[in-house]
């Protein structure tokens, strides 16, 4: 997959793509990502990447004209190397909120340009003219779009075949299936008086399974019931009751009973 970043501060992208998973996914050739300074394609004589707001108000506005050219730029390079397929996403506040599914879909993309924004946003026809979509990571409010392009590259790029090890893997993980994962242990057994599960050390992987399931549901009902659309199955609700009956007995350890 190509990545183009488009932003004002290209060097704060160097330490994630340098490092971990990332950095892996790039030696491996799996992941390209390539750093353009939008002040690049200012053309007039300093090199002013923002303005006034028409109409008055707090704060400056980044101008279209060199983020359409740096985009285009960007677009002309990628087809000029055959790639045919390209996803402009400008950062913003104001666009649907990412989730771990916007990321899995993402991920099938050949060509994703990343549009960063900074001071009070960008001119609107940004996105009216290049932009395919605009995507939020939440809802508060960042200086620029460089953290929220990150959050978006790390997330797909986790994604891409080949970068995770088997040993990471990303299928069972949260929001794989609209469940939070369960508790995770690693050694010591014992931590400050705290054991892991007994059903972890048994080796009975069906157990084992059962029980992590049961785990998932009781906490995604307790944390995020919202990403339990669907009512629960026999099963799950019989996986869920033994999760509910686990915790109270570790509540109240005399009474199991
Ligand atoms: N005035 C804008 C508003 O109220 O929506 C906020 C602009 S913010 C200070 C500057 C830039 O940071 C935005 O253009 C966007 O690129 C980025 N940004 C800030 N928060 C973000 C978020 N939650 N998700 C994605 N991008 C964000």
């Amino acid at each position: 997959m190509i990545v183009d970043i488009l932003t004002l501060f290209p060097e704060m992208f160097v330490p994630i793509t340098t490092s971990s998973i990332l950095k892996r996914a790039v030696t491996r050739g799996i992941l390209e990502v390539s750093l353009t300074n939008i002040r690049d394609f200012a053309y007039c004589k300093h090199r002013v990447v923002d303005d006034y707001p028409f109409g008055g108000g707090a704060g400056m506005v980044m101008k279209p004209e060199p983020i359409l050219l740096a985009v285009e730029s960007v677009i002309a390079r990628a087809r000029a190397r055959g790639v045919v397929n390209t996803r402009v996403i400008l950062m913003s506040p104001a666009g649907s909120t990412y989730k771990q599914d916007t990321a899995a879909r993402l991920s099938q993309s050949e060509h994703l340009v990343f549009v960063c924004g900074h001071y009070e946003g960008v001119d609107e026809r940004v996105s009216q003219l290049v932009v395919d979509e605009e995507i939020s990571i939440g809802d508060y409010v960042l200086t620029g779009g460089e953290l929220p392009a990150m959050v978006v590259v790390d997330s797909v790029a986790r994604l891409l075949p080949g970068v995770l090890g088997s040993y990471e893997s990303s299928v069972d993980e949260s929001f794989a299936a609209n469940l939070l994962e369960y508790p995770q242990y690693t050694r010591p057994r014992e931590c400050r008086g705290v054991t892991v599960p007994d059903i972890l050390l048994s080796g009975n992987h069906k157990e084992i399974a059962k029980w992590r399931r049961g785990q998932s549901l009781q906490r995604t009902l307790a944390r995020r019931s919202d990403l339990l659309s669907q009512p629960l199955s026999k099963i799950d609700e019989e996986l869920l009751r033994r999760a509910n009956k686990d915790s109270m007995i570790s509540q109240n350890p005399g009474k199991e009973g």
